[in-house]
């Protein structure tokens, strides 16, 4: 019992193992060693989670609706646009497919493995992308492709170490990855605790910091090229950053001490462009 105990709380990240370290009233691990965080409790296997529930409550009822994520989409391919220049792009965990539809529009060619049968199919049928329906850890090793992203994705998966190497051996050498994940030490997280928005137990296992996603992208195999944060007003049309700035725009700006919404550290989401390094790779 003991032993399993002690297994149980073994970081991820820098191997510490035994430490009892529970953060935001227990939902979280915290490692005393590295600073990674993780969520507490077990998840369902990913095919259990992301029914077609998930994409239709519970803060995701806009998935599909078309403005917000195109909106979303063009700012994603900008910001990848202004340091790679894709060939064949492959997207995981695509969701309903509107930045694989931002990356056709511009001439890539792209294509998405997603996990939910119901994103991956409303991105087939009502906006004709190439989509494959399953694991990208066991799709993506059948196919090849010089930039790989990923928004919102390394937080849910089961061993995120394991979709880094499936990332590696799929990208050509050289080849570029584009991450987006919550930043647990944004201002916002700070801030609100366990009513962060970003914190969401029930689907997102790990919390990156812009300290510890780069060191697990070094372990496995990446250069970071290019690093900063957001605030989640971001991705908000102008309409609806009108609507939230009392909320949120007020405490970033005093936070940040910029009314910028981009920050190398404070912001909600984290972005990240790595590179596949193949000096240190046999
Ligand atoms: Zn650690």
């Amino acid at each position: 019992m003991r032993l399993d105990r002690i297994e149980l709380v073994r970081c991820q990240l820098c191997g510490r193992a035994g430490g009892d370290s529970p953060a935001l009233d227990g939902l979280m691990w915290s490692c005393p060693e590295c600073g990674f965080v993780w969520t507490a409790r077990q998840a369902p296997p990913p095919e259990e989670l992301y029914d077609e529930d998930y994409f239709a409550t519970g803060g995701y009822d806009d998935y599909f609706r078309a403005q917000p994520r195109r909106f979303e989409a063009a700012r994603r391919l900008r910001w990848l646009l202004s340091v790679v220049r894709p060939t064949v792009l492959l997207e995981a965990g695509c969701a309903g497919g509107y930045f694989l539809e931002a990356a056709h529009r511009a001439g890539l060619t792209a294509s998405g493995i997603e996990i939910s049968e119901a994103a991956s199919r409303f991105a087939r049928d009502h906006l004709h992308m190439p989509v494959r329906t399953g694991h990208f850890e066991t799709i993506a090793p059948t196919l090849t492709a010089d930039t790989i992203c990923a928004f919102h994705v390394l937080e849910h998966v089961e061993d995120p170490r394991a979709f880094l190497h499936t990332a590696h051996t799929t990208l050509t050498p050289g080849g570029w990855l584009a991450l987006e994940v919550p930043n647990i030490a944004s201002a916002a997280a700070r801030r609100l605790g366990t009513a962060w928005p970003g914190l969401q137990p029930r689907y997102h296992r790990w919390h990156f910091t812009p300290t510890t996603l780069t060191q697990l992208l070094h372990q496995s195999g990446f250069d970071v090229i290019r690093q900063d944060t957001v605030f989640s007003r971001f991705y908000w049309r102008p309409a609806a950053r009108l609507r939230h700035a009392r909320d949120l725009l007020i405490a970033d700006v005093a936070a940040s001490g910029s009314p910028r919404v981009t920050h190398p550290q404070l912001g909600d989401l984290l972005r990240i462009i790595a590179r596949r390094d193949d000096r240190s790779m046999s």
